[in-house]
């Protein structure tokens, strides 16, 4: 017997399991069966594609056990199981990116419901059997190895191994049932967890029950799920509440999804999608290790839920199913990528997504702003890669305008433009309020002039890329020239006023010139045609690229018709223009 000592990780896991406090213990029985169902997976897996596994009697089952007297659950499968190396790779270490943030998470979060909702999400997967065990053992014998092997914790000790005999192949696992846990032992407890959780895992699972037969007690098993996969049926024989079930089920959320979008296609190319859109962003979304929500299955034989690449990136937070018929079980990695079928069967999933948000956009738009909300950002992204939707993802953004506090989507911005506008304006800035009253709405404001106004950070690199929307072209404020005419006679005026101004700001400032695009404010800044805009170069000093480029000052742009000048000018007083000059330059920075 050998004993061994957790990684810190799961030391920290165990800590937080056993103390606590956490109502929703019961999800750990969905762990353990969503375990026994990846076994079985593996194993099922290759029994259709490894030689030495042809002749192999495979009948998958998962067996839930109770016993009262010695009060211990146990979960068998007759799964994969592990070697000796398995068991201290997968019950001694945590491999999952991002553990310690999440248990930093967890630990900060003293609220229930938001602790369920983490552990939900991030899926503490065996360990949290620790809330309901004080001790655990598993005796687990790989397929197609000699022996077999004994693990056992009781959480804070670390834990031991030892062979043992083990004639079947696959993973008991037994939970020594805590004091004041019992409920767990209860055939009705078990059968409404299965039911809540594990309904539709792909393999039946039974529970052992006890009946009284002519005064005789006699054990039977009786299988408790349905053990179909949902995305085969018929969308007639499902309901609402069955895709959301399942959605619950499979992905681990704890609310249901925004949205279902289930696609059958027969003839030349044949697969079944079941896609969803969650409420709430994932609590990976913006981590550069994101998992995959989408799971690959051949003809029903699950595959792979680790390939980023059968979404695009832009819609990762999309959670669902290819079953794809026409593909051979063992293909690798490597031949997915290149392979045509699966080619085809995922452009066809990224056009179905985006047209299904189209249609929710054009029959819900209240809903759709929800979605919106939480996964915009996201979508945005898309613009700097999908070429062949483009139109279609275009479609999909919202914007709120100088007119309009809710938000627009593109066609309502050129149904609203004006008779000779040719131009989509837009203004990129840090916040909706602050845009709203920027000087460079001004002159639009009083012409009536819509301008989508832009605050979230991908914006300043994406939407400039968009160039053209139904033949009418983006472009920014900043950069629309103010009207020019009589500009001349202003030039001239204001000749001396502006020299001062320059030489007093030359440290700061490029150049001073008089506009006509402002209407109320004494002073704005904009910049050089030549140069990157603001946001841009907030950007690229985040990226920690500013140093490499050389110093880029403003044109500060003054309002000739606001009394500050109107005055300056009539009373020709050059020592004034010194002192004004700073405040209007801060004033314009404020801005
Ligand atoms: P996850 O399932 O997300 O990988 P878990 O903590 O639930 O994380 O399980 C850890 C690992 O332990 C699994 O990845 C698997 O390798 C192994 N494991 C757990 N239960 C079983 C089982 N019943 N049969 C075979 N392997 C198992
Ligand atoms: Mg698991």
């Amino acid at each position: 017997m050998n004993k061994y000592e957790f990684q810190t990780e799961i030391n920290q896991l165990l800590d937080l399991m056993i103390h606590s406090l956490y109502s929703n213990k019961e999800i750990f029985l969905r762990e353990l069966i969503s375990n026994a169902s990846d076994a079985l997976d593996k194993l099922k897996y290759l029994t259709l594609t490894d030689e030495k596994f042809k002749e192999y009697e495979f009948d998958p089952k998962i067996l839930i056990k109770a016993d009262k007297n010695a009060k211990t659950l146990s979960v068998i499968d007759n799964g994969i199981g592990m070697s000796e190396e398995d068991l201290k790779n997968s019950l001694g270490t945590i491999a999952k990116s991002g553990t310690k943030n999440f248990i930093e998470q967890l630990k900060a979060q003293k609220d229930d419901k938001a602790q369920n909702e983490l552990i939900g999400q991030f899926g503490v997967g065996f360990y949290s059997a620790f809330m309901v065990a004080d001790k655990i053992t598993v005796l687990t014998k790989k397929a197609g190895e000699e022996k077999a092997y004994k693990w056992e914790s009781e959480g804070g000790n670390g834990y031991v191994i030892e062979e043992i005999t083990k004639p079947s192949d696959g993973t008991e696992v037994i939970l020594h049932i805590k004091e004041g846990e019992e409920e767990f032992l209860e055939e009705y407890r078990i059968e409404s967890i299965v039911n809540k959780y594990s309904d539709h895992i792909p393999f039946p699972i039974f529970l052992e029950k006890e009946e009284e037969k002519d005064g005789k007690k006699e054990i039977k098993e009786e299988q408790i799920n349905k053990a179909s996969a949902l995305w085969r049926l018929n969308k007639s024989e499902l309901k609402e509440e069955d895709y959301n079930n399942f959605y619950k089920q499979v992905f681990h959320d704890t609310e249901d999804p925004l949205l279902h979008i289930h696609t059958k296609a027969e003839g030349t190319l044949e697969y079944t999608t079941l896609f969803y859109i969650p409420k709430k962003a994932p609590f990976d979304l913006y981590r550069v290790d994101y998992k995959s929500g989408v799971k690959l299955y051949v003809k029903r034989v699950f595959i792979t839920d680790d390939d980023k690449e059968l979404l695009p990136t832009y819609l990762r937070f999309v959670r669902g199913i290819f079953d794809v018929e026409d593909l051979p079980l063992n293909v690798s990695r490597e031949i997915l990528q290149e392979n045509i079928i699966l080619t085809k069967v995922k452009k066809a999933a990224v056009k179905k997504i985006l047209s299904e948000l189209k249609k929710l956009k054009n029959k819900d738009f209240d809903k759709y702003k929800e979605f919106y909300k939480e996964f915009g950002k996201v979508l945005k992204e898309g613009i700097m890669s999908e070429f062949e939707n483009r139109e279609l993802l275009l479609e999909l953004l919202l914007f709120k305008t100088n007119k309009s506090d809710e938000y627009i989507d593109l066609d309502t911005y050129i149904s609203n433009m004006k008779e000779d506008q040719k131009e989509i304006y837009y203004l990129i800035g840090e916040d909706y309020e602050q845009l709203k009253n920027s000087p460079h709405l001004e002159e639009f404001n009083e012409k009536g002039i819509e301008v989508l106004l832009m605050s979230d950070e991908i914006d300043s690199i994406v939407i400039p890329q968009i160039g053209t929307f139904k033949e009418k072209s983006l472009k920014s404020v900043t950069e629309v020239e103010s009207d020019e005419k009589d500009l001349e006679e202003l030039k001239k005026e204001y000749a001396t006023i502006l020299v001062k101004i320059k030489e007093e700001l030359k440290d700061e400032v490029k150049d001073v010139k008089v506009t006509k695009r402002l209407k109320k404010s004494p002073a704005c800044l904009v910049v050089d045609k030549n140069d990157p805009d603001f946001q841009m170069q907030q950007m690229l000093k985040q990226m920690g690229q500013f140093d490499n480029l050389p110093e880029i000052k403003p044109i500060l742009e003054i309002n000739p018709n606001h009394t500050i000048f109107k005055k300056l000018k009539e009373s020709g007083d050059l020592k004034k223009i010194k002192e004004v000059s700073h405040i209007i330059l801060d004033l314009a920075k404020l801005n």
